[in-house]
């Protein structure tokens, strides 16, 4: 059985008191393949939708693992996004369903950092950014200076990104 690509809301019957929404999202759903930044995991909801009369609003937590490249040791680490207290709000007039995949993919992007470092994950970084290009010059042990830097950062894969 192939993992869900949509969060398809359908309004038809909605229950007055709402409905409560948790499930994954196939990591495709992101699109991104690239040295930088890889999707490793699917995109978890846990969200509360309720309908008022043509408005859908939509509330809830997201969370999705990545990984990510540091920019300044270069190596890989893993990083999760984790968004609480989402809010959305749609008018769904005259709809019998309503796709909200789009939005829940845009804020997990946008939550990306544009410039990861491995401290964001509570790692310690190899270079250390208060000895700067001192430390690389005097100690070509860790090969971090051959290393050439790619010139793909984030928001290159993110332009990769399918269109609608
Ligand atoms: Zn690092």
């Amino acid at each position: 059985m192939g993992m869900q690509m949509n969060l398809i809301i359908s309004l038809e019957e909605f229950p007055e008191e709402g409905r409560y929404l948790s499930g994954e999202l196939d990591a495709a759903v992101f699109g991104i393949d690239c040295d930088a930044l890889r999707s490793t995991g699917p995109l978890s909801y846990e969200l509360e939708v309720q309908l008022f009369e043509t408005e859908l609003m939509v509330r809830g937590s997201i969370t999705a693992p990545f990984e990510l490249r540091c920019d300044r040791c270069l190596a890989l680490f893993p990083y999760t996004v984790e968004l609480d207290d989402l809010a959305f709000s749609y008018d769904v007039k005259g709809k019998l369903a309503f796709d909200i995949t789009e939005d829940l993919r845009e804020e997990v992007v946008l939550a990306l950092p544009s410039y990861p470092k491995c401290e964001i994950s509570d790692l310690e970084c190899e270079i250390n950014d208060t000895f700067g290009d001192f430390r690389l010059d005097k100690d070509p042990q860790t090969g971090v200076d051959s290393a050439a830097p790619s010139s793909e950062s984030v928001w290159d894969a993110l332009d990769q990104f399918p269109k609608k």
